[in-house]
């Protein structure tokens, strides 16, 4: 018998998903928006412990998206954004005629350089004559950034940070959930994500005015009319009832999915730990509790004997799903015109790093198996 592929991160289901969206047939609240959603955002506003408003959309690049527009983004303006990143952190910047300005990551938690945050700004000052619009720093892999360094700098020179925490729910710094320190955040639920709505994301809002302004653009920017009157560009962005459903199941799981993906990280830290030229994307200190979404490995391939290439290849010949670390925006062709302020750190992870199979219903032995593929490639 062929043995089951080991997926990257598959979505898990709980249970509880199907009662909802259930319910959403057995009422005919087949449609965007409906008790699901509400519930769904209330759910998510008690987990983040923190007075916030969140609006649940179509996905994680919408709430981005609607995040700029509401921060005043417009065309000719640039803002500032992890180079080290998913590309739909950087795509919502270019929807409304700005430009992205790449900043390269630290080597501590792989996310924004601080440092190299403030150089930017003051090269970008001096060489348009204006400060960027805004900020979007992420949470990658789950592993919570240097925020308060950040949103130092931040204040420094006034200017709004988005907070990307898409692979970031359930992670928290110092005690605060990642996704309530930006005046604005985005989250993902997205099919791979830590919870799934199959595709879906949410806007996490300081106030109750700009939460009803994102719904107001999420829903066509329909004026208060008994005609459908529009004085404004507006988006079809919202959920619908039936994703919200599958996403109140869902929540029901969120605590158990966490500590589940950080089990799999410890176990697979402790299997390889002797093994030469490893080395895992590792918490600065205890302030960092990431959600550990994906475990990432470096490989250097002097020590080691063999580079990620080597690696991935071998895991597929095994039909495992493993991943290159995300591209840096600052090698896609796509922004190869856009400024870049680094000092190749994140080059360098691309290079050497890999994303190792980290669903939340992987097994034992799936995990047993993935790291024997690795220990093999040093008997070559
Ligand atoms: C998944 C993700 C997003 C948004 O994704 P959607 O697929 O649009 O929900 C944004 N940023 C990062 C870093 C992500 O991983």
């Amino acid at each position: 018998m062929k043995k089951k592929k080991i997926y990257l991160s598959l979505a898990t289901m709980g249970g509880d998903e199907l009662k909802y969206v259930q319910e959403a047939f057995d009422t005919d609240w087949v449609a965007p928006l409906g008790p699901n959603v509400d519930k769904f955002e209330e759910t998510l506003s008690s987990y983040l412990e923190k007075e916030k408003h969140i609006v649940c959309l179509s996905s994680g690049t919408a709430a981005i998206h609607l995040a700029l527009l509401q921060l005043g983004v417009s065309y000719g303006d640039e803002v500032i954004c992890q180079s080290f990143t998913f590309v739909a952190s950087a795509n919502p910047i270019k929807y409304l005629g700005a430009e992205p300005v790449f900043v390269d990551s630290e080597p501590d938690t792989w996310n924004m350089d601080p440092n190299l945050l403030e150089e930017a700004i003051k090269d970008r000052i001096s060489k348009t004559g204006k400060k960027p619009r805004a900020i979007i720093f992420v949470h990658l892999y789950g592993m919570p950034a240097k925020i308060h360094e950040i949103m130092a700098v931040a204040q420094k020179y006034d200017i709004p940070v988005i907070e990307d925490a898409a692979e970031a729910l359930g992670s928290s710094y110092d005690g605060q959930q990642c996704g309530t320190f930006g005046y604005l955040a985005s989250l993902s639920f997205n099919g791979n994500k830590i919870i799934t709505t199959s595709g879906g994301g949410a806007l996490i809002c300081p106030t109750k005015d700009i939460a009803d302004k994102t719904k107001f653009y999420a829903t066509q920017a329909r004026d208060k009319a008994p005609h459908y009157q529009h004085s404004e560009v507006g988006f079809n962005y919202r959920m619908s009832n039936v994703c919200a459903g599958i996403g109140r199941g869902q929540m029901k799981m969120l605590d158990t999915f966490v500590e589940r993906r950080r089990a799999i990280n410890a176990y697979y830290k402790d299997k390889l730990k002797d093994c030469p030229g490893i080395s895992f994307l590792t918490a600065p200190s205890e302030k960092y509790a990431a959600n550990h979404w994906l475990t990432c490995i470096q490989i250097d391939e002097a020590t080691a004997g063999f580079n990620r290439k080597d690696l991935l290849e071998a895991m597929e010949q095994h039909d495992i799903e493993t991943r290159p670390l995300w591209k840096p925006m600052h090698l896609q062709p796509v922004f190869s015109a856009n400024a870049y302020y680094g000092n190749g750190v994140s080059e360098s992870l691309f290079e050497k790093g890999l994303c190792l199979p980290s669903g939340s219903s992987l097994s034992h032995d799936d995990l047993n198996e993935v790291i024997a593929v690795i220990k093999s490639m040093y008997k070559k």
